[in-house]
């Protein structure tokens, strides 16, 4: 599966905001973003007029990158989210809420990068999946982590969703 393998943080200074794509790291004063918060790029600090497209675009890129979908695979999630009955852009950010990566790291048991690439992260894949086929979270999940699996791994309503997206911008952006 193809995947995103450049610098990340310069992701977070584009986006301007934190993202939290590289772990603990994250959280320390070592972050990139709480050093440079301007934008990456010989010209980033330069003051820019942004227009309608240039919002859209900039939400799309901010909401692709934090759930770490490469761009034609996040097409296809709005693709299949605009058929479906009802509003457009909670129905996307609730498909993005429920892959797998994404559910274990809300769990608490692995970060993104972690779940995406290594063979920890392939098995925490397989034991979420059984734990949603069994409906029995295994023994070394806590009490927490089991509890907050039954609402992460219930269908998440859009005000449970962590990040302050503006999907109709999103919406607005493909329907161009
Ligand atoms: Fe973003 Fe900071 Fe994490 Fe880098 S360390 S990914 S800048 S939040």
């Amino acid at each position: 599966m193809a995947r995103y393998t450049d610098a990340v943080c310069r992701l977070c200074r584009r986006e301007g905001l934190k993202l939290f794509l590289k772990g603990s790291r994250c959280y320390t004063k070592k972050c990139s973003f709480e050093r440079r918060p301007t934008p990456p790029g010989q010209h980033g600090v330069r003051r820019r007029k942004v227009g309608d497209y240039g919002l859209q675009l900039r939400e799309k890129q901010k909401v692709r990158r934090v759930y770490g979908v490469l761009e034609k695979q996040f097409r296809n999630y709005f693709v299949e989210a605009s058929r479906h009955s009802g509003v457009t852009g909670e129905y996307l950010l609730r498909s993005l809420e429920l892959r797998l990566d994404n559910v274990v790291y809300r769990l608490r048991i692995g970060d993104k990068v972690e779940v995406r690439e290594s063979h920890r992260g392939r098995e925490l894949f397989k034991t979420v999946k059984e734990t949603l086929r069994s409906h029995q979270a295994p023994d070394w999940l806590s009490l927490d982590a089991a509890n907050l699996a039954g609402s992460v791994l219930a269908m998440p309503r859009r005000d449970q969703m962590p990040l302050d997206f503006n999907e109709q911008l999103v919406v607005e952006y493909y329907s161009r």
